[in-house]
């Protein structure tokens, strides 16, 4: 049965008191209990003694004071970050990334390595969990809670396999998160690329209040976007909403890998991009991908004119998000948005506005995304945060009485 057709007991409404709580904490970094019940709505009563419970548990700790909202000293609190850590790994197609991340979300060390052509997603995998097992051992003290992923095709979360990826194989084979499971003895939490890259927009936005809607557009081999309503990813029966570069933009456009016609990443991915380039340029050089973005940084007039007609083509994909999502804030991402940023964001903006009706377009930021291609990773991270945050006892509480007791050290009250 779905989750929205069950009731709420005791037991899990206190249990989504503490998620609110905790992502209020990460939120805000530092702040004092009455902070957290102005922002949450909670009692202060129940903010204590939820507190009570994280600072007894360990996840939580007071580190000193601070002036309240009406100049009242408080004690100052925040996530305990000292004696654990989550992983967090990022696969692409042509690298791969392994980090270690505060309960924050802060990297506390991440490295890169790449991804041979022709490596199968055995030796890919291989690779990868080699390299968590060593960067793992550069923090013995830390004790790992929980692992993340992202990854770059379509993940099918019921089968916990990934669905697809363009150009290696094997992947679909590879029961991924159970391999993961059993290596690292800890929860794993899989997501596609653009849903993980939406979660770390999300919670790495400068801004002080979070939109309610974000869509994340990622452009590079293929095009996808995750869609973050409320914090929370949106993610369809099976996992794939957001596929938006398997939306049809020409009714008698070619025929897509994914059965459809005239898709959009057809008309706006780094694939795209390149094939277009060398058709124009053809006979005189076979360029690859790198090659065409040194063509329009050098403003090489015909690739100009391309680079112009992908940005075109991937605004009728915006406004589509736009139509579909009533976004606050759209994020185009991944490799294209390194391009040339500045010219590729005037030209969709000017799309945009021509396309949506003018009380939609006032109030939708479009924005390029200024995170490198480490976002992925961060987001994976953040998806083994959300894994812990919603179920902080399973995580930290121990059931030992006393142990509890010896470690319930500090009973403050607001
Ligand atoms: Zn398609």
């Amino acid at each position: 049965m779905k989750e929205t057709m069950r009731g709420y007991n005791q037991g899990n409404i206190q249990n989504m008191n503490r998620t609110l709580l905790l992502n209020l904490l990460r939120r805000e970094k530092v702040c004092a209990r009455t902070t957290l019940a102005e922002r949450s709505g909670l009692k202060q009563a129940t903010v204590t003694h939820i507190v009570n419970d994280f600072i007894a548990w360990g996840l939580v700790r007071e580190i000193g004071f601070m002036t309240g909202s009406k100049g009242r000293r408080s004690i100052a609190i925040s996530i305990n970050n000292d004696d654990v850590a989550v992983a967090g790994i990022r696969i692409a197609r042509k690298n791969y990334s392994v980090g270690l991340f505060n309960l924050c979300g802060e990297a506390l060390m991440i490295k890169r390595g790449r991804i041979s052509t022709g490596q199968s997603a055995r030796e890919i995998l291989d690779i990868v969990i080699e390299q968590m097992d060593k960067l793992i051992q550069n923090f013995p003290d830390k004790k790992l809670l929980a692992l993340g992923v992202s990854i770059p095709g379509p993940y099918n979360f019921r089968k916990g396999r990934i669905s697809l990826v363009t150009g290696v194989k094997g992947w679909s084979e590879i029961a991924l998160k159970e391999e993961l499971n059993v290596h690292f003895h800890i929860p794993v939490a899989v997501e596609e690329h653009a849903n993980a890259a939406a979660m770390a927009q999300y919670w790495y936005s400068k801004d002080k209040n979070e939109p309610d809607v974000l869509v994340y557009i990622a452009v590079g081999q293929g095009v996808g976007a995750g869609i973050v309503s409320d914090g929370v990813l949106l993610k369809g029966d099976t996992g794939s909403a957001g596929e938006i570069g398997h939306t049809t933009i020409d009714i008698h456009g070619p025929r897509c890998s994914c059965g459809n016609y005239g898709c959009l990443e057809m008309y706006c991915s780094t694939i795209a991009l390149t094939k277009r380039v060398n058709e124009v340029y053809q006979p005189e050089k076979e360029f690859d991908f790198q090659e065409v973005v040194l063509l329009i940084k050098k403003k090489e007039p015909r690739a100009m004119d391309i680079f112009y007609e992908i940005c075109d083509y991937l605004s009728v994909g915006v406004v589509n998000v736009i139509n579909s999502f009533n976004p606050q804030v759209v994020i185009i991402g991944d490799e294209i948005c390194h391009i040339e940023p500045e010219l590729m964001l005037e030209r969709i903006k000017a799309n945009v506005k021509e396309r949506v009706v003018p009380q939609i377009w006032e109030t939708t930021k479009i924005k390029m995304s200024v995170i490198e291609q480490d976002s992925m990773v961060h987001g994976a991270a953040i998806v083994a945060i959300d894994e812990i945050f919603d179920n902080p006892s399973d995580y930290f509480e121990t059931g030992d009485a006393e142990e509890m007791k010896n470690r319930f050290y500090n009973q403050h009250f607001i």
